[in-house]
């Protein structure tokens, strides 16, 4: 998305350790003309698909999940972060990798609100190693519903993640996706759209 590649090279502030802060436009100040014109693109590239919810964790992916949420008409679920395995009740879970903090975590949803019928569309903010999109594909496998595929906002498709998780057969949808940060130059991957 041509709008959102020029606001990343005009905003975005790399820092150590492949990290891009986008939080003046994206995770912290959020630019929601922009929020909500990604939302339209992320429902023109799953409109043939009958998406029913769409999950995400949090906290960063909430906003462009509640956008998508919008766009499509159904509620947006988010996944909760907890640092203990003993997560209380009847949930689905799975343990996650954080690239930005280096630690584990648990991700869950309450089993109530994703069943075998739903069709869920995954969204996040950022795609890097993969890890918490795995969490997540893990979580609607555990529920019985049906994957649509996922859309994320940033890809760092030198990291990986993204093509791994597309050679498992999952649609995998970015908004831009980065071939490179190398000393701050940030190049991006041609779009097929
Ligand atoms: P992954 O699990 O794919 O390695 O990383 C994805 C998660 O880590 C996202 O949910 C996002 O919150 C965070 N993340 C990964 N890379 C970045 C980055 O460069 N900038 C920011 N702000 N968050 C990132």
């Amino acid at each position: 998305m041509k709008e959102l590649e020029e606001r990343i090279l005009k905003d975005g502030i790399v820092l150590e350790g492949d990290v891009l802060s986008v939080g003046g436009f994206l995770n912290q100040q959020i630019d929601t003309g922009l929020l909500s014109r990604m939302a339209d693109e992320i429902k023109r590239e799953f409109s043939d698909e009958p998406v029913t919810k769409v999950l995400t964790v949090e906290a960063s992916g909430i906003a462009i999940a509640i956008a998508a949420a919008t766009v499509f008409g159904v509620p947006a679920v988010f996944a909760k972060k907890s640092r203990t395995s003993n997560v209380v009740g009847e949930v689905y879970s799975a343990r996650v990798h954080s690239f930005t903090h280096g630690t584990d975590y648990l991700m869950s949803v309450p089993k109530r609100y994703l069943a075998p019928e739903d069709h869920v569309l995954i969204v996040d903010d950022f795609l890097a190693n993969g890890e918490a999109l795995q969490g997540m594909i893990s979580i609607v496998g555990q529920s019985g519903a049906t994957l649509a595929g996922a859309a994320v906002e940033i890809e760092k498709g030198f990291q990986g993640g993204g093509d791994r998780i597309r050679s498992t057969g999952v649609r995998v949808f970015s908004l831009a996706v980065l071939d490179s940060m190398n000393r701050g130059v940030l190049t991006f991957r041609p779009s097929h759209s």
